[in-house]
């Protein structure tokens, strides 16, 4: 590919950090790095606690923990989503309700999700397709009508925001991913579980450590830590964190690069649209994206493919996205889908992906916009 879909974000403040880490004498979880990357975060973001874990899948199985999910609980969550979304809770026994997403944002229909509610449903999933923001206010107060919590897929939203608060920060937990293909990487896979409710906050700590109390000992609150609780191995090594630390300190200028590759393609199709073959991402007021995806819409999967091949063909990295995981093999029998898939399958078969990275120079841009252009006219005849 001469234009890749994606290179893994490197700002050159890395190396320092990922040395510095191997020359401290603790390369194991929770060191210095992992402590500077969540202090970072419990700041930056105005939340309550972070905790840094291997992966997103991993922060999400955790959430799924501290709810303490059960075998035949029901969790509402979108088809249109990636398969960790759904096995965090499968994992725990628990039964998936799809339920349709919004034409517009590609994010789950908040007006369908009250419908779906039965009495064994424990949580709300929301995943912010795109780093744009589900309509979290709605979500939030179907949740507290129903006594459910909101465990928010975050992945790809790390700067986004939402009427001014950060995705990740709304719900009761939420879960980011810094696997190289997002904004933010810590080195190749990572993730960050988010706590807002403070109640799950001991148990989080519990949880990752083993089942142990080892945080509480290395606080010097209690004298010897002890198997108090399930658990598992949930925190990152010190490598991981200091390649991350790197770019939390360049966090501003990523998303500020990534928003003008998003912007300069949004004004560079907009004749393409006009003439009415594709369709452009939409943003709603009360959210700010992060530049994490462009997409672009064409008129169905016949088209796509015609698409995808001429843009294969001039190497450039354009992609499409989730096969719906209702109808995948295992969604179909751990899942059910509550209500009419309108939009899921027929619009996810619309969607391209571009190529966005940060470091994309000017002229990349130019070339993919180029060969899109070239790409749909002819496919469109
Ligand atoms: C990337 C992604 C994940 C998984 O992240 P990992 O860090 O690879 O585990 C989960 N959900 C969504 C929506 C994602 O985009």
């Amino acid at each position: 590919m001469t234009i890749p879909f994606n290179k893994p974000p490197y700002t050159g403040n890395e190396d320092q950090y990922v040395v510095a880490a191997m020359r401290s004498g603790k390369m194991s979880g929770d060191g210095e790095f992992t402590i500077r990357c969540q202090q970072w975060f419990e700041k930056e973001l105005n939340c309550k606690k972070a905790l840094l874990t291997p992966s997103c899948t991993q922060a999400l199985e955790m959430a799924a923990l501290l709810i303490d999910i059960q075998p035949g609980d029901e969790v509402i969550m979108p088809s249109y989503t990636f398969v960790s979304t759904a096995n965090a809770f499968v994992l725990r026994g628990a039964k998936i309700v799809f339920v349709d997403i919004r034409k517009d944002t590609m994010n789950i229909d908040e007006t369908l999700i009250e419908a779906a509610i039965t009495e064994r449903t424990k949580a709300i999933v929301p995943v912010h397709y795109a780093g744009i923001a589900c309509e979290m206010d709605e979500i939030m107060a179907i949740a507290e009508r129903h006594g459910l919590f909101v465990i928010e897929d975050a992945a790809q939203g790390m700067m986004s925001t939402y009427k001014g608060k950060a995705l990740g920060t709304i719900g009761h937990m939420a879960a980011y991913s810094f696997h190289e293909t997002k904004n933010y990487t810590s080195g190749g896979e990572g993730g960050l579980l988010l706590i807002n409710d403070e109640q799950f906050i001991v148990r989080a700590e519990i949880i990752r450590e083993k089942g142990t109390n080892r945080s509480l000992f290395f606080r010097g609150m209690i004298d010897k830590y002890t198997w108090v609780d399930v658990g598992s191995s949930y925190l990152p090594g010190e490598l991981q964190a200091a390649y991350l630390y790197g770019q939390l300190e360049k966090a501003q200028e990523i998303n500020q690069a990534r928003r003008d590759i998003w912007d300069y393609y949004y004004s560079a199709l907009q004749q393409l649209f006009k003439t009415g073959h594709i369709e452009l991402p939409i943003v709603p007021a009360d959210c700010v994206g992060n530049g994490h995806m462009f997409y672009i819409k064409v008129e169905n999967i016949e088209v796509r493919s015609r698409v995808l091949s001429v843009l294969r063909d001039l190497s450039i990295g354009a992609v499409f996205h989730y096969i719906p995981l209702h109808s995948a093999p295992a969604g179909l029998r751990l899942g059910r889908f509550h209500g009419n898939d309108v939009h899921t399958t027929v619009e996810s078969e619309r969607l391209i992906r571009l190529p966005i990275w940060y470091g994309m120079s000017e002229g990349e841009m130019e070339q993919v916009i180029n060969a899109v252009v070239g790409a749909v006219n002819a496919s469109c005849q």
